[in-house]
């Protein structure tokens, strides 16, 4: 503690301390002994703080051309590719997943930055005809205003970048809030923007438990968008907050994703797919695979397969390279994942592998967890509907294309799906009936790219995509202009009979 880091809060482009006075310590779930850094305790009094600053600076950033907020955001890119090999080090330290994960995780804030620089010089909008003579019709897209982001600890660059980088590109100012066990990867964020010419009070950032700031983040007047990436139940509660004002709001929150494997499937590749879907990032990935629908008649060697393979996976902490599976979060996340456990066991379903915590040595001072498999999982059981968020997998059967489909369909969640089949007609038919924001053939349900829309379907999300251009709609109001070049009054729908 005596050698850590402190910390402060970004604000109007310069690190200050919280009002409060306070601050709390950010420590390594692979290895609790050690504190990654201090960070400030903030208060709703700083939130209004960096809502101040962030206002300020909207007056002139909306007005900066789209394309040269596009080259501050290619530096801001650029440089968080020289630096990427650091950065992933810091978020192993901070989140725990392995260092290839988090590798993955800043090249996509890396690929979200170029992509989103490059929309500086796009954003295109449409010329149309107008029905009078002498009118000249189009759309162009505007800023709202500031942005309030609240963000989890599962991608801590990635996902802050999704939100970011498209709000910047269309002219917004923000104040982004990171998730109390991973603030480290947004500071850093906020460093490489200070540092490659964002302009001060553009970006802002407060450090702090979301119960504490989540209503100055939500309620004040100037904020115009509220994007919001975490559970359900918080998410409602964002929604509510957002609603009164009619302000915007953006909601990526939970899932119960599924991969169906039909019995033509290869095997060994619905293995692997199963594997990395299931237990990559411990399992706390929204889009993680949590049930499995396998055809009947190869779910004995599926499951066969698939416990061979994940009891004899790597976990350990994400810095040594041949680590494949780190520690959960913290210790609230190792409780909820082993009370699921118990919750599968008492409910009837077969544990085949996995379901201890990992103790003794090293494994003392981290949240370590087996893979852990269930089977003879049935719709009524607890582990079949809700998201544990670890690395706990369900597997039931079916015998029929029908009953997958209405399987895969069984759960209040909408995120991520997919199916391993050689069959196309198989894969085009769940492709179409699976109600899912994301649908994969012969891959996991994990592996989403920054060019295409990410979001989710019934409780995921409130009908917002991220990433690709569908996010520009979050971050920017379509104005629809007239321009009259007749002289004279022309009344749409009289004057054109
Ligand atoms: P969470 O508990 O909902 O927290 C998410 C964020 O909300 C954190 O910054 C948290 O702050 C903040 N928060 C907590 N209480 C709040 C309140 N009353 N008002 C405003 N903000 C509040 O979720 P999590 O445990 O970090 O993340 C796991 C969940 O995120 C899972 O359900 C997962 O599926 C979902 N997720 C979804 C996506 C997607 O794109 N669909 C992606 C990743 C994760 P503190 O950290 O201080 O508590």
């Amino acid at each position: 503690m005596a050698d850590a880091k402190v910390y402060k809060n970004f604000i109007n482009g310069q690190w200050v301390e919280s009002a409060s006075g306070k601050t709390f310590e950010n420590r390594n779930p692979a290895n609790t002994d050690e504190v990654v850094g201090v960070f400030q305790k903030s208060t709703a009094e700083d939130v209004k703080n960096a809502i101040d600053s962030a206002a300020e600076a909207y007056k002139k950033w909306r007005l900066v051309p789209a394309p040269k907020r596009g080259e501050i955001l290619y530096n801001v890119a650029a440089r968080l590719l020289r630096d990427k090999e650091a950065l992933s080090r810091d978020m192993t330290r901070e989140m725990g997943k392995a260092i290839a994960e988090t590798r993955g995780d800043v090249q996509e804030a890396i690929d979200m930055t170029f992509y989103m620089a490059g929309e500086g010089r796009r954003q295109f909008g449409m010329t149309t005809p107008s029905e009078m003579q002498n009118k000249f019709n189009m759309t162009v897209r505007q800023p709202l205003g500031v942005c309030s982001f609240i963000t989890p600890w599962n991608f801590p660059m990635a996902i802050p970048s999704w939100k970011m980088m498209p709000a910047l590109i269309c002219g917004n100012t923000l104040v982004i809030k990171p998730a109390t066990d991973t603030p480290l990867s947004v500071a850093n964020l906020m460093k490489v923007c200070e540092e490659e010419g964002i302009p001060p009070g553009v970006v802002n950032m407060v450090t702090g438990s979301g119960g504490a700031l989540g209503d100055a983040l939500i309620n004040d007047d100037r904020v115009r968008v509220v994007s919001f990436t975490g559970s359900t139940e918080i998410g409602r509660k964002v929604s509510e907050g957002c609603a009164p004002n009619f302000k915007h709001s953006c909601l990526e929150m939970g899932g119960k994703n599924v991969q169906i494997v039909c019995e033509d499937a290869k095997l060994e590749l619905a293995v692997e797919g199963a594997l990395w879907g299931a237990f990559g990032t411990s399992g706390q990935r929204c889009t993680a695979t949590s049930r499995i629908v396998c055809h009947k008649d190869v779910h004995d060697k599926f499951v066969k397969m698939m416990v061979d393979r994940a009891s004899k996976l790597k976990v350990g902490d994400g810095l040594d390279e041949s680590v494949q599976m780190g520690p959960l979060i913290n210790q609230g996340q190792l409780d909820t994942v082993l009370s699921y456990v118990k919750i599968g066991k008492e409910g009837g379903a077969k544990m085949v592998t996995g379901g201890e915590q990992l103790t003794g040595g090293k494994y003392d001072k981290g949240f370590f967890v087996q893979p852990t498999i269930f089977t003879d999982v049935t719709r009524d059981m607890r582990i079949w509907k809700e998201e544990i968020f670890g690395p706990v997998l369900s597997i039931t059967t079916y015998s029929d294309f029908d009953e997958a489909i209405e399987l895969a369909n069984d759960t209040i969640y909408g995120l991520s799906a997919s199916i391993y089949t050689q069959d196309i007609n198989r894969a085009y038919r769940a492709m179409r009936d699976v109600y899912t924001g994301i649908f994969y053939v012969n891959a996991p349900t994990i592996g989403a790219e920054t060019h295409l829309p990410f979001g989710g379907t019934k409780e995921t999300g409130n009908g917002h995509r991220e990433a690709a251009t569908a996010t520009l709609d979050v971050y920017s109001e379509w104005k629809s202009v007239y321009v009259d070049f007749s002289g004279r009054i022309q009344r749409a729908q009289i004057d054109n009979q």
